[in-house]
C-alpha cells in the first residue's frame, strides 16, 4: 500500500468524538466506553463482502453507508440506541481516493445518529467490510424475537420490496418502463437504507417482538414466528410497496415486499389494546407503519389474498444454499 496502514488510520479513520462516554477511541490497544447505570450493552456485527452483498462498481460512500446502516438497522430491531462501532477493513489496495469517499458515506450516517467510531483492524485482502456496533438499551426493555403471541397485530413501517427492484434494476433484470425518479428511488432505497432507529425505540414498553427485514418479509416475520411458537396471517391486499410495484409486478407483485431482501424496515407485533399508543407514537415521528395481518397460534405463515388463504412459499436469500 502507497499510504501506511497508520496514516490510513489517521487520515480517514480517527474522527473526533464529542461522545462524552468515550474515555478512549481509536489508538491505543483496545477502546474504552462508559456505559450508563441501568442499561443494557446491544451488540451485534454484520459484514459486508464485494461480489456478495454489493456490486465493485456500487459507489464507495453508499458502501460506507450501507455497512453501517445494516448493523444500525439491527439495533433499531432491539429498541437500542446506538452508541459507538468498530471497523474491520480488508482491502486490496489503499485507493485514496476510494478510501475518501467510502469513510465519508459511512462517517456522514454515523454523525447522523450520533454514534462514534472507536477503533477497528484494516489490513490487506479482497475487499470485505466487517462493523460492529454497539448501543445501549434500558435493562429488560430490549425488543426481542420470542414475544409474540396470537391475537397481535402485524405491522411493518415504511415500504418493502423496493430495495430489491433496486438490485434487480442494478443488474438489468427489469424490464418495467420505469421513469428516472422511480429508477432513482429505488437505487436509492437499495444503497441508502435508513435505519429506524427512532421507530425502535419507540416501540419499546409496547411491541411484542421485532425484527429488522433484511431478507425479505416471509423469512424475517418466519424468525419471529419460529422464536415465539406461533403463525401467523399476512393479508397480501396490505403490504406496502412502491406504487410501480403494483403497476409493473403483474400477478406476482406481492413477492417482492415478500421475498426480495435489503429493505432494513421493522416488522413487529403488538397486542391489540397497544396498537392505537404505538400507532399515535410512530406517527409522531413521521414513520408510516402499515398493519399487515396478525399473530395465530397455528403454525406457518398464511397468505391472504385473492383466492382465500394460502400457504407461503419458502423463499428468501441464504447464503449456503
Ligand atoms: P493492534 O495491533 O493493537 O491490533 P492496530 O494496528 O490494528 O492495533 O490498530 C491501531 C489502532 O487503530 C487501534 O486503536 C485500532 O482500534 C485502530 N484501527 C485500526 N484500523 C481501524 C479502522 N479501519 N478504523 C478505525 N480504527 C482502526
Ligand atoms: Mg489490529
Amino acid at each position: 500500500m502507497s499510504l501506511s496502514e497508520f496514516e490510513l488510520i489517521a487520515r480517514y479513520f480517527s474522527p473526533a468524538s464529542d461522545r462524552a462516554d468515550v474515555i478512549l477511541g481509536v489508538g491505543d490497544d483496545a477502546a474504552l466506553v462508559r456505559v450508563s447505570n441501568g442499561m443494557e450493552l446491544a451488540v451485534s456485527v454484520d459484514t459486508l463482502v464485494a461480489g456478495v452483498h454489493f456490486s465493485l462498481d456500487t459507489p464507495a460512500a453508499a458502501i460506507g453507508h450501507k455497512a453501517l446502516a445494516v448493523n444500525l438497522s439491527d439495533l433499531a430491531a432491539m429498541g437500542a440506541q446506538a452508541a459507538w462501532f468498530t471497523l474491520a477493513l480488508t482491502l486490496p489496495e489503499a485507493d485514496e481516493a476510494w478510501l475518501e469517499q467510502f469513510s465519508t458515506g459511512l462517517l456522514r450516517l454515523a454523525d447522523r445518529h450520533g454514534v462514534a467510531l472507536i477503533g477497528g483492524d484494516t489490513c490487506r485482502g479482497p475487499l470485505s467490510i466487517s462493523i460492529q456496533v454497539l448501543g445501549q438499551v434500558p435493562a429488560g426493555q430490549a425488543l426481542r424475537r420470542d414475544g409474540a403471541r396470537p391475537g397481535d397485530v402485524i405491522c411493518v413501517t415504511g415500504e418493502l420490496g423496493s430495495g430489491g427492484v433496486g438490485l434487480a434494476v442494478c443488474q438489468q433484470r427489469l424490464d418495467w418502463p420505469l421513469t428516472v425518479g422511480e429508477r432513482n428511488h429505488f437505487i436509492q432505497r437499495l444503497e441508502r437504507p435508513q435505519p429506524r432507529l427512532a421507530a425502535g425505540q419507540a416501540l419499546r414498553g409496547l411491541a411484542s417482538a421485532a425484527i429488522d427485514v433484511s431478507d425479505g418479509l416471509a423469512a424475517d416475520l418466519g424468525h419471529i414466528l419460529s422464536r415465539s411458537g406461533v403463525g401467523a396471517r399476512v393479508d397480501l391486499a396490505s403490504l406496502p410497496v412502491a406504487a410501480a410495484v403494483r403497476i409493473h409486478g403483474g400477478d406476482d407483485w406481492w413477492h417482492w415486499p415478500l421475498h426480495s431482501g435489503d429493505d432494513y424496515e421493522l416488522c413487529f407485533t403488538v397486542p391489540p389494546a397497544r396498537y392505537q399508543e404505538l400507532m399515535r407514537r410512530l406517527d409522531e415521528l413521521g414513520c408510516s407503519c402499515s398493519r399487515i395481518g396478525e399473530i395465530r397460534a397455528e403454525p406457518g405463515l398464511k397468505l391472504n389474498g385473492l383466492h382465500g388463504l394460502i400457504d407461503a412459499p419458502v423463499k428468501g436469500y441464504r447464503h449456503f444454499q
